[in-house]
């Protein structure tokens, strides 16, 4: 009897404080039923989070990180050990052959032009088996022209897309597979579209289909949004280059700047030619100060990205109750952080990432807007109150204003934070009309 009053009592002064915090009781309450049924999924994601931080910890003493790692380098940065060193605990952890770990990689989209330009020539092609890839890869690609692009470089590019069931299109692809092709890249997560992120599994399906048919190609994956959400990566499963950007999971909030690209030594070499220069390569690039950031981040990825897990699933649940179409659905396996839930009208893109900027712990006092972001053909609204300018490991939410008007939600530092941020999002909704609870 006592023991459930005390819980009454603690329930009371939390909801108490999210009142202050303005999210109403009938807000509150709704949640509060959906957060007790994801009890057990919680501690599946509690499992991974526990895996992974195993493989990271295991993977820096392998390495025998120390203090001097952390010490900071200018000027051209020969002999940075530290920068080698975080770079031997990627491949350690990712086990692949090598990896290139660099504040001088802006963001993903860099990391992933470098290494599709260190690896492909002119005469060469590009094919994509997993249709249109995220926006800002169109203009690397050439898909859309762009200055510098691919295919000003005589790169070609071929694209297979999936079937309406989100399956591969094996025969497509195996016709697509001519002998100009010389790489390949999936995208593990769905970015701005609502087909499904493809799990590990598949992505190894995939690889081994197309190795078979060309065991030459060089297959790389986009794995933004995708690390330490499963126990495997793509590089367990045959992937030659797997790729991301230090502002999403694998910095884990605190890298300030970055990119990743791991996987087989040459072609990460390669990727490394074309990020400094020829012939040098992986010998400069000065970590400055920023190395403690980007071990300690990795060290804690795991259990930022669990925390970010839950949240999505949160969301999930809760918009999927109120009648919404949400990808992916409440209760399916999960491959990447990102949650996409499709209002059907502008009014409901902006109310959500509102409310997640309600509930940020930076910039909370401002309201986003739409607006015409470099790199995308819509305008696109973006909610981000992030202590790493547009983070997005850390709460954000964004959507290009088109139809089917769907935002894509992601992050959170901590569970609790990103349940704040979904609770403000519902709170705003609810108070535009757009929801009856
Ligand atoms: C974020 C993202 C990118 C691009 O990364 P930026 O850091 O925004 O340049 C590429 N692919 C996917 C799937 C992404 O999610």
């Amino acid at each position: 009897m006592e023991v459930k009053n005390e819980k009454l009592l603690r329930r009371s002064q939390l909801q108490e404080l999210y009142g202050q915090m303005g999210i109403s009781p009938q807000v509150y309450e709704f949640a509060a039923g959906i957060e007790e049924a994801l009890k057990e999924r919680f501690m599946a994601i509690d499992d991974t989070v526990e895996y992974n931080q195993l493989k990271v910890l295991g993977a820096m003493q392998k390495c025998r990180v120390d203090a001097t790692c952390f010490a900071a380098t200018s000027g051209y940065g020969y002999n940075d050990l530290g920068r080698d060193k975080l770079e031997e605990v990627y491949a350690a952890a990712f086990h692949g052959e090598d990896a290139l770990v660099r504040p001088q990689i802006a963001c993903g989209t860099h990391a992933l032009a470098v290494a599709l330009s260190g690896n492909l020539r002119p005469g060469d092609e590009l094919l994509s088996p997993v249709g249109k890839p995220y926006d800002t890869l169109e203009e690397v690609i050439g898909i859309r022209p762009s200055r510098g692009s691919l295919k000003e470089y005589g790169v070609s590019y071929g694209q297979v897309d999936l079937k309406p069931d989100g399956s591969f299109d094996y025969e497509g692809i195996a016709k697509a597979l001519g002998p100009k092709t010389r790489m390949v890249t999936i995208q593990r997560s769905k970015g701005y579209q609502t087909r499904p992120t493809l799990s590990v599994e598949r992505i190894g399906e995939l690889i081994a289909f197309i190795k078979e048919r060309k065991p030459d190609v060089i297959c790389m994956v986009d794995n933004c949004y995708g690390e330490f959400v499963e126990r495997i990566e793509p590089t367990d499963v045959g992937a030659d280059l797997c790729v991301g950007s230090l502002i999403k999971n694998p910095g884990g909030g605190l890298a300030p700047i970055g990119g990743y690209i791991v996987g087989k030594r040459n072609y990460v070499e390669n990727a490394a030619y074309r990020l400094t220069s020829p012939g040098l390569g992986k010998e400069v690039g000065a970590s400055l100060g920023v190395l403690p950031s980007f071990y300690q981040g990795f060290f804690l990825a795991p259990s930022v990205v669990g925390g970010a897990l839950k949240g999505a699933i949160f969301a999930a649940n809760i918009y999927e109750r109120l009648g919404f179409s949400v990808i992916p659905n409440g209760s399916e396996s999960r491959h990447d952080i990102i949650q996409a839930v499709t209002f059907g009208k502008p009014e409901g893109v902006i109310a959500f990432c509102q409310g997640i900027q309600a509930a940020a712990p930076v910039d909370s006092y401002v309201t986003p807007e739409p607006w015409a972001m470099p790199g995308y053909d819509s305008d696109v609204i973006m909610a981000a109150g992030a202590f790493v300018q547009g983070s997005s490991i850390e709460l954000s939410a964004d959507g290009p204003i088109k139809p089917p008007y769907a935002v894509y939600f992601q992050g959170g530092l901590t569970w609790q934070h990103a349940k704040y941020g979904i609770l403000m999002s519902l709170q705003k909704l609810v108070e535009a009309g757009l929801v009856k609870l």
